[in-house]
């Protein structure tokens, strides 16, 4: 007589032998369970390298656009360029722009001189302002007044305009707010001539030439 225990395709076999998914043992949920582990401990690091490394281009991309604001506001203004916030009212639509992606404090940072964070903008903002970063000072000017005019000392195009504090590694700086583990000492730079550069952050930017850009 022919064997029905197998059979699948009739319904008066499953009715008279029904399947029953057999149970999984211990060993090979166990088996299953160790595997997902390996995999997540495998996936997890590369994973958030891929974020760190999103959020890496998007402030690059920032940067370059708030160059190109700042372009915008020199053509028309005929000025030197302008603090962050004031891109805001004049060239810039998103306020987003001006918080870096990587930034724990969403641009709400105040306690560096160079950084506005939410003072004049209450969305804040991330990026470090350089411009003043000697004249006024010596001219007893404080760091939201204009900037001076670039003298000896700036280098036109290839002047260091707008930095990215959020990728500054620890290691060169214990008491920054936040770190890039993977910044490796380099801090990201928009040039007054657009560019996106690195600087080395254990440099002192009062020392800074441009041949040392990375
Ligand atoms: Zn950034």
């Amino acid at each position: 007589m022919k064997s029905m225990r197998h059979c699948i395709f009739h319904s008066s076999c499953l009715r008279l032998y029904p399947l029953r998914p057999r149970a999984f043992t211990l060993i090979e949920v166990l088996c299953v369970l160790a595997i997902i582990g390996v995999l997540a401990a495998l996936l997890l690091p590369v994973l958030s390298r891929v974020r760190g490394q999103a959020r890496r281009t998007s402030c690059v991309s920032q940067l370059r656009q708030i160059g190109l604001a700042t372009e915008m506001y020199r053509q028309d203004w005929d000025e030197l360029p302008p603090h962050l916030s004031r891109l805001n009212e004049t060239s810039v639509r998103n306020a987003q722009l001006f918080v870096c992606p990587s930034d724990a404090e969403r641009g709400q940072y105040t306690g560096n001189d160079y950084i506005e964070g939410k003072i004049y903008l209450s969305s804040g903002v991330s990026y470090e302002y350089f411009p003043q970063w000697e004249l006024p000072r010596l001219a007893g000017l404080n760091w939201y007044q204009s900037p001076p005019n670039f003298g000896p000392g700036k280098w036109e195009s290839l002047t260091p305009y707008v930095g990215c504090a959020w990728h500054w590694a620890r290691a060169f700086d214990a008491g920054a707010p936040t770190h890039d583990s993977k910044a490796n000492g380099w801090e990201l730079i928009l040039t007054l001539g657009g560019s996106v550069r690195k600087i080395r952050i254990e440099q002192r930017l009062l020392q800074f030439t441009p041949e040392q850009y990375g």
